[in-house]
């Protein structure tokens, strides 16, 4: 195949990260505290956060929804980009999880910033809908249960402005979305998500090889 990827083996992997992440304190904390727990992988990686908070400042974002919270670290990585009235619905079910998230959101002094919704996150953005809150965010990212993937990025396309991205995590799913042999649920679904989104002409599209694959898809 022509121009080809690199491959990104530790030490290039650990190269870039040691070259480009500029981690806050507390997201360096946020880190470590997670890293000691059982499901610490489902954590995004440093750089990952970094990048999205790049693309909130690119956008000047200031209405954001994060589908999947886990311990907090991409909601805190992004609201320590938003300016002081940029606002986050963050979405998740587990109050253990984001537990953790409130503490160090609360310790980076950006908690005024989120608003945790403890809920299944469709119920949060039909309730938003039918607030009349259609077209009136600026970024989404999404990185829960993959098999609703495609009910949140329905949805959420109706809720972001146009020129709204939404960025969506492990669309490449360690490569098993290009492994035909893999045929469980969470595979099928990712697969059927991307093919989806390739023909989809509502959105401009990327896919991007950032950890598990991210993919980038904006609102035309
Ligand atoms: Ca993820």
């Amino acid at each position: 195949m022509a121009n080809r990827r690199l491959v990104v083996t530790d030490d290039i992997h650990r190269y870039l990260v040691d070259h480009s992440v500029r981690e806050h304190d507390a997201l360096a904390r946020l880190r470590a505290a997670t890293a000691e727990m059982p499901d610490a992988q489902m954590q995004i990686g440093p750089e990952q956060g970094q990048f999205l908070a790049l693309l909130a400042r690119l956008m000047n974002a200031k209405r954001c929804i994060e589908i999947g919270v886990f311990t907090g670290y991409s909601s805190l990585a992004v609201a320590l980009a938003l300016p002081d009235d940029g606002r986050i619905i963050a979405c998740d079910v587990s109050d253990e999880w984001t537990s953790i998230a409130r503490r160090f959101w609360r310790e980076a002094g950006v908690d005024h910033k989120i608003e945790l919704k403890l809920q299944p996150a469709t119920k949060t953005l039909q309730e938003l809908l039918a607030r009349g809150e259609a077209g009136r965010f600026d970024f989404a990212f999404i990185d829960a249960d993959k098999p609703a993937y495609d009910a949140y990025y329905e949805l959420l396309l109706q809720l972001l402005r146009q020129g709204g991205l939404i960025a969506i995590d492990n669309t490449l799913w360690s490569g098993r979305v290009a492994d035909a042999t893999s045929r469980d649920a969470n595979t099928t679904a990712l697969r059927a998500l991307n093919d989806k989104l390739h023909r989809d002409e509502r959105v401009d599209l990327s896919l991007l090889p950032i950890g598990d694959g991210l993919t980038l898809a904006r609102k035309r």
